[in-house]
């Protein structure tokens, strides 16, 4: 990384003409972790809880799970740390529990395993706010969501882990709940959503491979997968005017956060913070930092009008070329 880059590790990201947008970033294991401590982000905008539980020959204890997630919040409080709920299923089998799914990503995975297992659910999220007592900084979030009834559920849980904790002597703070939106179906939903949790986050990730109809780990179809699809951009831009309208916090947290260029248009879609891996955060910056928010607002006009993917290629190329 250039010294000019580094020299932006504790600016804040604001546009030229004074739009400000914080920079979260995405963690998992505990080497993530330890390297984004020190990047200047505002919190951790996603942090994958399922390591620990592909890694063991077993679910990890209650003790074990508060361990692993008092290290991550203790580690960035008083700054915000979102902890996701189990997302497992799709293309993250756990070895030493049943999933035989026909059509894994279309099956039994995320927020739906683990609301027909309200064990290995509670048993998640007491660990999580036992892990937050006296830091006050847990935010949850939830995976998958594609229906209504599973946020009324798993915000019930979430409450029974409460009273249950303390009925236990453990007594504890509410944390703000969020959904990840990463589901097409959730998009035509998100002002429902918005309506019953403190935040969304777009996982653009999903949603992107959800949209097209693309498997990435698919070498044959992968080439086929594009953040920059006109249907990927309109659809994003959808949860974010959702968020405006209701006065909700949106952030997105897939990898199209982590582009410079897709950053800029994200800013100007409204998102209140973007999410990306700690290795992003800097050149991200940079680029929020160097186009005007209302030039970003006019490219973003034109690429939500494009037809193909390399029309949104080439406004970007554009737009950084003539302010970078
Ligand atoms: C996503 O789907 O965009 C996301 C952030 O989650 P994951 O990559 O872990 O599925
Ligand atoms: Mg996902």
């Amino acid at each position: 990384l250039s010294e000019e880059l580094r020299a932006l590790t504790h600016a804040p990201c604001i546009s030229p003409d004074g739009h400000e947008i914080q920079l979260y970033v995405n963690t998992g294991l505990l080497a993530e972790v330890e390297l984004a401590v020190d990047s200047g982000c505002a919190g951790v905008g996603l942090h994958r809880t399922e390591f620990p539980f592909l890694m063991g020959d077993r679910f990890p204890s209650e003790s074990e799970q508060m361990a692993l997630y008092q290290d991550v919040l203790s580690a960035f409080a008083p700054l915000p740390v979102t902890l996701r709920t189990l997302d497992v299923g799709g293309d993250k089998p756990l070895p030493y529990f049943p999933m035989h799914d026909e059509n894994p990503f279309l099956g039994w995975r995320g927020l739906r395993m683990t609301l027909d297992h309200p064990e290995i659910f509670l048993t998640q999220i007491k660990a999580m706010l036992r892990a937050s007592v006296g830091l006050n900084n847990l935010r949850i979030m939830f995976p998958m969501v594609s229906r209504l009834e599973e946020a009324e559920q798993a915000a019930a849980l979430v409450a029974r882990a409460r009273t249950e904790l303390d009925e236990d002597g453990v007594e504890t703070a509410a944390p703000l709940v969020g959904a990840l939106i990463e589901v097409p179906a959730a998009v035509y939903q998100a002002e429902s959503l918005a309506k019953r949790f403190d935040f969304l986050s777009v996982g653009s990730n999903d949603l992107a491979q959800y949209l097209l109809a693309v498997d990435r780990n698919n070498a044959q179809v992968a080439s086929l997968y594009d953040e920059r699809h006109p249907a990927v951009l309109r659809a994003v831009n959808e949860v974010a005017a959702v968020g405006k309208r209701l006065g909700k916090p949106v952030t997105i947290c897939g990898s199209m956060a982590g582009e410079p260029g897709l950053a800029v248009l994200l800013m100007a879609m409204g998102f209140e913070g973007l999410s990306l891996n700690s290795g992003r955060l800097l050149r991200v910056k940079w680029a929020l930092r160097t186009i005007p928010l209302q030039t970003a607002q006019s490219v973003l006009a034109q690429a939500l009008e494009a037809e193909y993917p390399e029309q949104v290629s080439a406004l970007i190329t554009q737009m950084l070329d003539t302010h970078g």
